[in-house]
């Protein structure tokens, strides 16, 4: 008999890997024949849970052939998906997401409007009875405090946070201590040169007449980042010059506390002074609840250019 595909959405994050992997082992106990696969490598957060559990990735699968017996996890959409999800036959979801695929025939459908689709599959395995080893335990952890960042995001429900706290005795970790750690993973820069570093989400755009360019960074520690000032000041001044820019914004997003230290370039550097009210010094200041671009930062930059 062929093997039951199990995975979640392309670009995998830790949520959509170790959903596969959880509910692989749940099906399996259930006395179904499936394999955990993914549509791509696991990021650097979900390597760090992975290392710390000594569990190999999923594979990678770029299609499924027609027919082929699938179950989802962390998405329910076809452009999330495999490109030929249509022709293959689905057994089931678990999800988290609003409903985008409709199937001409019955399947297992289970989705809720929680932070994590590990939350979800916490609940499937007390309904069916199965146990919730320390190793399962972790990858649902993991996933939960990733997809609501450590249980502070406007995503994270009642339900996430007992999940956390209960997994947490079974894995035997301090979650807060573990979370943070498996966080700062993800954010990892190091491997990154300074010139890869301000262009991994740099976004160029005019605010009214000043030409900008807005790069973001998330991290979990700020002050790490900022042992890099220098050599990211001598990159963003290198890059105005090439782009002739007015100003240089690089947002340095803690995503644990949800700030962001900005540096600024540029000869209308002092605009980020009068949006945000702030005095610039040595070019940097601390934005209190900034951490969205598109929603805190572009329009009220604009507004003030
Ligand atoms: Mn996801
Ligand atoms: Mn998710």
């Amino acid at each position: 008999m062929e093997k039951i595909l199990i995975f979640g959405h392309k670009n995998p994050d830790t949520d959509t890997i170790t959903s596969s992997l959880v509910l692989a082992n749940l099906e399996t106990k259930l006395g179904k024949n499936v394999e955990a696969c993914a549509q791509g490598k696991p990021n650097k957060e979900t390597e760090f849970v992975l290392n710390y559990l000594g569990i190999e990735a999923p594979r990678v699968i770029e299609d499924v052939e027609d027919g082929q017996e699938v179950m989802l996890v962390d998405h329910a959409s076809f452009e999330e998906s495999v490109p030929n999800l249509e022709n293959a036959k689905i057994l089931r979801v678990v999800d988290h997401h609003k409903l985008g695929l409709t199937t001409s025939y019955p399947l297992n459908y289970r989705a809720e409007a929680v932070g994590c689709t590990e939350t979800v599959l916490y609940k499937m395995y007390k309904e069916y009875g199965v146990e919730v080893d320390k190793k399962i335990a972790t990858l649902m952890l993991s996933a939960i405090i990733s997809d609501t960042l450590l249980l502070k995001s406007p995503t994270c429900t009642e339900e996430d946070v007992k999940a956390v706290k209960e997994l947490a005795k079974i894995a035997e970790v301090d979650y807060e201590k573990y979370g943070l750690e498996m966080l700062k993973a993800g954010t990892d820069l190091s491997s990154f040169s300074i010139e890869e570093i301000l262009n991994l989400d740099a976004k160029q755009t005019s605010l009214k007449d000043v030409k900008t360019i807005i790069n973001q960074v998330n991290t979990a520690s700020i002050p790490e980042v900022m042992e890099m000032k220098a050599d990211l000041e001598a990159g963003m001044n290198k890059i105005i010059e090439e782009k002739e820019l007015d100003l240089f914004m690089l947002l340095i997003t803690d995503i644990v506390n949800s700030n962001s230290q900005v540096i600024a370039l540029g000869k209308d550097a002092k605009l980020v002074e009068k949006a945000y009210g702030v005095k610039l010094e040595d070019n940097t200041a601390l934005l209190k609840g900034v951490v969205s671009r598109k929603k805190q930062v572009i329009p009220i930059m604009t507004e003030n250019a």
